[in-house]
């Protein structure tokens, strides 16, 4: 499995950088994992658009989703494919989408067209060890579970596994929860926020929550993401003082084999 990391500022992009986005690369399945802007053009420096499998989307804030805007032009514009791209979201993808493409498209169905929707289901925060079949999701070579966490509006962590036994889990946005580290147990790689500068805010992490957050899962090793490059160096120490394992901060670009 490749995991590319296509972006990983918050809510605005760093200078070269670009919002979340992780593309997983295993056994000619290419599944974006969020789509916020500027990640489209570092997920295709490793596939075409017409190579995209599918787009997971852990919630709709902009950061997250504002590029499929620019998706859904290539696809109609530039890039046909013979069926539309999965899209898998949350149960207000598609409102939400509709209200998007209303204000900043000439035609309000742009996204139906060129995107089939389907909405997962998650298990309740709290209780992520309660997995039944349906918070499970099959993408080509890749399984994902996922599990609510605690944020602002509904979003959901996500558990990645591959046959060959790789896997990594993102946190998506959230602030302290017990649902992500029994969802990220013994996880290879934990891909955790670190959007707060000092201290842990509800719908947020700081370096040190992230760093607690991988000790309580066990993880072998830490990628913070969705963080801001000026607070790279204080985030990274915060991490290692919660954290005893293997710690690093993503950039738009990096690519690592799970
Ligand atoms: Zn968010
Ligand atoms: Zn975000």
């Amino acid at each position: 499995m490749r995991l590319t990391i296509c972006g990983s500022s918050p809510a605005w992009a760093d200078p070269g950088g670009a919002c979340s986005g992780y593309l997983v690369s295993e056994a000619g399945t290419n599944l974006l994992i969020d789509c916020g802007n500027g990640a489209l053009a570092y997920a295709r420096k490793v596939c075409s658009l017409l190579e995209l499998s599918a787009v997971f989307l852990t919630h709709m804030h902009g950061d997250h989703t504002a590029d499929l805007l620019c998706l859904a032009y290539a696809l109609r514009h530039g890039w046909q494919r013979p069926e539309p791209l999965p899209v898998w979201g949350p149960k207000t993808m598609a409102a939400t989408l509709r209200t998007l493409a209303r204000g900043a498209c000439a035609d309000p169905n742009i996204f139906d067209e060129v995107f089939a929707l389907h909405v997962y289901e998650a298990t309740e925060g709290g209780r992520p060890a309660v997995v039944q079949p349906e918070h499970r999701l099959t993408i080509g070579a890749l399984t994902l579970t996922m599990a609510s966490v605690p944020h602002s509006i509904s979003t959901v962590a996500v558990d990645v596994r591959a046959d060959s036994g790789a896997r990594f889990t993102l946190s998506a946005d959230c602030g302290p929860n017990q649902t992500l580290p029994v969802l990220a147990r013994d996880t290879r790689l934990l891909l955790c926020e670190a959007t707060a500068a000092d201290s842990d805010s509800d719908v947020h992490l700081s370096g040190a929550g992230a760093g607690e957050i991988a000790t309580a899962a066990n993880a072998q090793s830490l990628l913070l993401v969705h963080y801001t490059g000026e607070l790279r160096e204080h985030l990274l120490k915060q991490a290692a003082a919660t954290f005893k394992g293997e710690i690093d901060a993503a950039y738009a670009g990096l690519q690592i084999e799970l």
